[in-house]
């Protein structure tokens, strides 16, 4: 079976701003969300030879009809409206420039799409490299990059297709994926796991007691990591929440919402991920796909912010996903895998557990 990808270069092109004076006396002289990661993963995937095994997969515009199965119509126009004028904030931190309006909607239509060649079965597995991000967009609000939320939009094309009907997603971003868990907060029938630095963005987002409401209850999980989480406290939260959760919820196809930024190198992240620790969660959470819903899997891409070393994560997954490995190898890795307090630390293991374990949640199978 085969690996799709998504890329256009359009997605280089998305202005997210270049200059933000939040104060009198700060100087910021560029956002961190730049051309750079993505298209430097672009071209490794080239200079690699991976790009040569992967297939294809050419994006589109998601319509309006599809973007309002989630978004709302004045939110759509204000984008619009935005875009028009010669750029604006979406939101809360969440700019675009002039004419960056079919931007956004190409990197959601790439996640239907790609989604679409999953589920009708021309591939086995995608990855949509992406830009704009989109896990942190709500129906109405975008944030932290993120103008409209990509996976929901995607997710709910295909259950309006009929192609799908129960759907995982595991969002391994350093930032919670707050838009995803608001969009099926109280929908059984989509499973939100994320992964995430504690207390960081958004603010007062991401804890414990989120578990959904009504039949949702249950259904969302968060494990907020402490800063300072590496190799083993991913795997462990891997291993501990995210697998047990889905063989007991049992997808028809597992999402991933891939950001990049909790490796060691991120301006961003405060956690030490390297390009191992990707692999690794990859190739498990690619087993469990094969398991439970036919390897039907799609990763999209999210933040991750070290053009220099994100573009090592993105080859680890899919060469992970595509069961390929080529002859480039992380140059970085022997000295960031050996770095003190890689392996589980106990208050990471305490908050893991507690996760696995809260009353109610599917990871700890009492539904
Ligand atoms: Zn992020």
């Amino acid at each position: 079976m085969t690996t799709g990808l998504v890329w256009d270069e359009r997605f280089a092109w998305f202005n997210a701003g270049t200059y933000r004076q939040r104060s009198p006396l700060y100087q910021q002289l560029t956002v961190y969300d730049t051309r750079d990661s993505k298209e430097q993963i672009r071209e490794l995937l080239v200079a690699s030879g991976l790009v040569d095994t992967l297939v294809p997969i050419v994006p589109r515009l998601a319509t309006d009809a599809e973007l309002l199965r989630y978004h709302t119509p004045a939110y759509l126009a204000k984008v619009k409206a935005l875009s028009d004028a010669g750029g604006g904030d979406a939101g809360e931190g969440a700019y675009l420039g002039p004419n960056c309006y079919d931007i956004a909607k190409l990197a959601t239509g790439a996640c239907l799409e790609a989604l679409d060649a999953v589920l009708d079965g021309r591939v086995e597995n995608a990855y949509a490299l992406v830009r704009p991000c989109g896990h942190h967009a709500t129906k109405d609000f975008g944030r932290g990059y993120s103008i409209f939320n990509n996976l929901v939009v995607a997710i709910l094309h295909a259950k309006a297709q009929g192609q799908v009907s129960r759907v995982a997603v595991v969002d391994w971003d350093v930032h919670h994926g707050n838009g995803t868990q608001d969009a099926f907060y109280d929908d059984p029938s989509v499973l939100t796991i994320s992964l995430h630095q504690d207390g960081y963005y958004p603010p007062d987002s991401g804890g414990l007691d989120e578990q959904g409401e009504g039949p949702g209850r249950g259904y969302n999980i968060n494990v907020p990591l402490p800063p300072g989480s590496g190799h083993g406290a991913y795997l462990e939260a891997m291993q501990q929440v995210v697998v047990p959760a889905l063989r007991r919820f049992r997808p028809e196809a597992i999402l991933v919402a891939s950001g990049l930024d909790a490796n060691a190198r991120d301006p961003l992240g405060r956690m030490m991920c390297h390009s191992q620790t990707y692999r690794d969660m990859a190739t498990l959470i690619k087993a469990e796909a094969q398991e439970l819903c036919q390897g039907r899997l799609l990763a999209s891409h999210e933040g991750g912010y070290a053009s220099l070393y994100v573009p090592w994560c993105a080859l680890a997954i899919m060469e992970a996903f595509a069961d390929v490995k080529t002859s480039s190898d992380d140059p970085s890795l022997s000295r960031v895998a050996v770095w003190p307090g890689q392996e589980l630390q106990p208050h990471q293991a305490s908050v893991i557990s507690k996760a696995a374990e809260l009353p109610g949640n599917i990871a700890a199978g009492r539904l």
